[in-house]
Parts: structure tokens; C-alpha cells; sequence
């Protein structure tokens, strides 16, 4: 059985009880993990309380030169952490070879920033005094939190714990109850390539209690949650009240446009991949298409080919080319999700092209597996619409104008990402300034780049991860004024 990890030591709960960890491929337990409470998220924050003022005092680069070492050994036992990370989530292990790689990126551009932290110096009026200047400190707050969801536990874990660290607090780790072991692995991994005891910690259990606790404790002064928008709602909710600093990535309904002079080609692959990757569960995925009638035909009809290559399937196994495996939805929740928004859409009219159920083979009778879908004449009042949808469906409308690519594009209470697909300054121009997003990529994959800060707009939630950007939320600025320094 997989432990949690707090204070440097591998720990069970102390209740005792546990929680087994399914596969969505097949449903079989893959390991069991302590069921944590109130104590063991009370201990965490205890031991990352106590770890913080030596680790805010440890030079940068030995904080980063730490976590390098960790890496590194990350690195070593890939094959280990994408095996893991494919039985508990399902996606392909392709996929969690990705999934890795940008995890170790990620953390990596940190460790490269550890030196180049820096304040300010400001020049202040002589009425202060002849010399009189001030300081602007830049100092770590102190216990960080970081919530991760089940859809990407490694890269969302990643963009927490980096910049904390390197900031020079400590952190906590909650990652959501259906993914805690490749990242429990990876933490562990982390800690014994030599960070102190509770400067990186991973405690395992409910969202409401163990992620509540965390909120609450008055000692954790920065909460970073990744996950929905009604949970980022609750997260604020209990933040707001002791002025926490939160960061909320939260859900998206990002629309991509196809304009006539965009190489179709290209943008088909990036509706493939915006869509499709990880069986469509990705907060950045695209999840309404608008086409340009000019393009429409030719571009459905090699989207539609290209979809009918995917074959559901267990994410351990490959398929022969040019078949492409997608592994199974996450829970059977999320399949539910799915086809109720789909049966919502094709009873208000809408029409699919392509897949849209469940696999007919039934070896894969015991997985959550769903045949990717592309769908069109969907009403907007529909849920595929109007709802998140995070799964593999792909509504798409056909559109006459930028305007209205761009007026549909709005029309959602969300702002994640956005992408517009042409060679056309201006209309490009227009799609930046005009779409509210937090995003806009231009002939681009939807994807959250760890040089670029990325952060939502509107229900996408507030503040920023990736990028220098994210470092402002794990340093607080103290100013300090020199006056008197002409006094005799
Ligand atoms: P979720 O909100 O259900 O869970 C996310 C995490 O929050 C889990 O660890 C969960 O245990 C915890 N949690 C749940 N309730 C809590 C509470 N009351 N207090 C504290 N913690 C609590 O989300 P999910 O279903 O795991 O993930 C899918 C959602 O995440 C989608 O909406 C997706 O768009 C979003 N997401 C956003 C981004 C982004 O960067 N914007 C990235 C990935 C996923």
C-alpha cells in the first residue's frame, strides 16, 4: 500500500482506513492509499510551519540545485512514474510520457530562475533626507497549498510545487483522490534526493475534508487550486475571509476558429490534439469549433478521418498504425457526464457524425471507455454548448464572418484559452484583442507553455501559473525606506 508523505516520513492515517486507487481501463485496484483527515492535514501544515525558516534562508541555488537532484531522479524512474501515472488516470502511456516530460520541464524553468529573484531599489524625494532611498524585498510567504485535479496530477503538481520552492517556502500537496500515486512516487522521489523534512509534503483524502482543513489553517497563507469552477468557488470562500493569496485555474470552453486562409491541415491536427488528447479531459481543450464556410467541407472531411483512427482501448497497449489509441475516461462519472450532455444536444437536434457511445468490443466492457464524437448542428441552448464538456465530443458550427466567429466565441461564461487559424494580421490582431480569454494561441495547439504565464478569465478563475509570473504569488513584497543617511 502507497503512503502519504509528511515531514519526510512515509505515514499511514491515523484512523487507519485507506482508499483503493481503480483503474479506468479495467476497474481493478491498482494500490491503496491512507484515507488522511483533519490530524494528518494538521500534521502537514506543522511540519511545513517548521520546516520554513531554514528553507527560506538556504541560499537559491542550493534550493534549486536540491531540486535538480530530484529531478534528476525523477528522470531515472520514468518508465516506473508513467506506469503508474497510465493505471491510476488512463491515459495512453505516450500520453504519460508527455505528461512527465512536462512536469520535469516545468520545475526545471524554475530551478532556473532561483537567482534571478530580485526587488527593487527607488529613488525618494529629498525632503526624507540627502540619501534617502527605499528597498522593495521580495520574501517567500510561508506554507503554500496546491489542490491538483485527476486530469494531469503530474504537470498541475509541478506548476505548484516549482515556483514555491524556489521562492523558498514550503508546500502541501493534495492531490485528488482518484491520482495520488505517481504523484506520491514523484514527491517521494523529490524528498529523498535531499529537500529537508517538511518542505514538500503530500497528504491523501477528500477534497472537503483534508482540502478544507488545509484552506482553513491559519498557518497556510497561499492556496493554489487547480479543478472546477465550483470548487474554485468554495476555495475562495474559505480563503477570502484570512486575505489568502489563491490562485484558481479552473474550467474553460475554449473556441476555435478556422478562417479561409488557414492551413487546413495543420489546424486539423490542432483540433485533433486540442480535442482528443487525454480523451478530451483538459481544462485547455478545444471544445467548440467554428469553421469558416469557405473551409468547412474540406476540413470535416479530414477531421472526420482522422477521428475515425482513434481506437479506445487500454492505454498499456498500442494499436497498429495509423489507428491511434485513447485510453478511458477517467470515471464512469465523467462517461455519464459526457453522454448526457450529447443526449441533451441530439434531442434539442443536433446530429453526430462520428462515435458518440460506447465501444461495441467487450473486452472493453469493465473500462469507461467512449468513442470520440464530432457533432454538429447543436443548438446553443444545448449543454454541448453551454457546459463544459470534458470528454472526447467536438461540437462545430459553420461561420460566415469574424464577427461572428468572434460574437460565438464570447457567447460563454467561461475565458481559458482561444485560438484563431490564419495568416491574416489583422483578423489574428482582432482575435487577441477581441476574445475574452485568458489565451489566445495563433495557428497553435492549445497548450499551456511553462515559459508563458496561463490563467483564466471570467468562471476560468483568477491569477496566474507557469511562467516568472507565477513566482509573484510565492513572494510577498516588504518595502524598507532609508532616511536620515546625511545625519551628521
Ligand atoms: P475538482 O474541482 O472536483 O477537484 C480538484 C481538486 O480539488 C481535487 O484534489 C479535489 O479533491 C479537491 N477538492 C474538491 N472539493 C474541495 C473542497 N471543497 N475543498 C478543497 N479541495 C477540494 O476538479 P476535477 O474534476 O478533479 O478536475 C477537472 C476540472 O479541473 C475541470 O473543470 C477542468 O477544466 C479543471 N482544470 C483546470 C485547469 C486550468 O489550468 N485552468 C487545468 C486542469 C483542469
Amino acid at each position: 500500500m502507497a503512503k502519504m508523505l509528511i515531514n519526510g516520513e512515509w505515514t499511514n492515517a491515523k484512523s487507519g482506513k485507506t482508499c483503493e486507487v481503480k483503474n479506468p481501463a479495467n476497474g481493478q485496484v491498482v494500490d491503496s492509499v491512507p484515507l488522511g483527515g483533519t490530524e494528518e492535514a494538521e500534521a502537514a501544515v506543522k511540519a511545513a510551519q517548521a520546516a520554513f525558516p531554514e528553507w527560506a534562508e538556504t541560499a537559491p541555488e542550493e534550493r534549486a540545485e536540491l531540486l535538480r537532484k530530484g529531478l534528476q531522479s525523477v528522470k531515472e524512474h520514468a518508465k516506473e512514474v508513467q506506469a503508474l501515472l497510465t493505471s491510476e488516470q488512463g491515459k495512453p502511456l505516450f500520453e504519460a510520457a508527455g505528461e512527465l516530460q512536462h512536469f520535469v520541464h516545468g520545475v526545471e524553468f524554475y530551478t532556473g530562475l532561483a537567482g534571478k529573484i530580485r526587488g527593487d531599489q527607488v529613488p525618494l524625494p529629498p525632503t526624507l533626507g540627502k540619501y534617502a532611498y527605499g528597498l522593495v524585498l521580495r520574501r517567500p510567504v510561508g506554507v503554500c497549498l496546491g489542490i491538483v485535479p485527476w486530469n494531469f496530477p503530474l504537470t498541475l503538481m509541478g506548476t505548484k510545487v516549482g515556483p514555491a520552492l524556489i521562492a523558498g517556502n514550503t508546500i502541501i500537496i493534495k492531490p485528488a483522490s482518484t491520482t495520488p500515486l505517481a504523484t506520491l512516487k514523484v514527491i517521494g522521489l523529490l524528498n529523498e534526493a535531499g529537500l529537508p523534512p517538511g518542505v514538500l509534503n503530500c497528504v491523501t483524502g477528500p477534497g472537503k475534508e483534508v482540502g478544507e482543513t488545509l484552506i482553513n489553517h491559519p498557518a497556510v497563507r497561499r492556496v493554489a487550486l487547480t479543478g472546477s469552477s465550483e470548487t474554485g468557488r468554495r476555495v475562495m470562500e474559505l480563503a477570502g475571509p484570512d486575505f489568502k493569496r489563491i490562485t484558481l485555474e479552473l474550467g474553460g470552453s475554449d473556441p476555435m476558429i478556422v478562417c479561409p486562409d488557414a492551413d487546413v491541415r495543420r489546424a486539423v491536427s490542432g483540433a485533433m490534439i486540442g480535442r482528443y488528447w487525454n480523451a478530451g479531459q483538459a481544462c485547455l481543450a478545444v471544445k467548440r469549433l467554428y469553421l469558416f464556410e469557405e473551409i468547412y467541407d474540406s476540413f470535416m472531411e479530414a477531421l472526420l478521418k482522422k477521428v475515425g483512427n482513434y481506437q479506445p482501448g487500454d492505454g498499456t497497449t498500442k494499436p497498429e498504425k495509423p489507428q491511434i489509441r485513447m485510453g478511458p475516461l477517467h470515471t464512469e462519472y465523467q462517461r455519464e457526464e459526457i453522454e448526457g450532455q450529447l443526449a441533451d444536444s441530439v434531442a434539442k437536434g443536433a446530429k453526430v457524425l462520428i462515435g458518440g457511445k460506447r465501444p461495441e468490443d467487450s473486452d472493453l466492457e469493465s473500462g469507461h471507455f467512449f468513442e470520440p464524437a464530432v457533432v454538429v448542428d447543436v443548438p446553443e441552448d444545448s449543454q454541448l454548448n453551454t457546459e463544459e464538456v470534458f470528454g472526447p465530443v467536438l461540437p462545430v458550427w459553420k461561420v460566415k464572418s469574424l464577427d461572428e466567429a468572434i460574437q460565438k466565441a464570447n457567447q460563454t461564461k467561461w475565458g481559458l484559452g482561444s485560438s484563431i487559424w490564419t495568416h491574416n494580421m489583422k483578423w489574428a490582431n482582432r482575435a487577441v484583442r477581441e476574445i475574452d480569454a485568458g489565451v489566445t494561441w495563433i495557428n497553435q495547439i492549445h497548450f499551456g507553455y511553462d515559459e508563458m504565464p496561463f490563467g483564466g478569465v471570467k468562471a476560468s478563475g483568477v491569477g496566474h501559473e507557469h511562467g516568472p509570473e507565477a513566482l509573484d504569488y510565492y513572494l510577498e513584497k516588504k518595502g524598507a525606506v532609508f532616511g536620515g543617511l546625511d545625519w551628521e
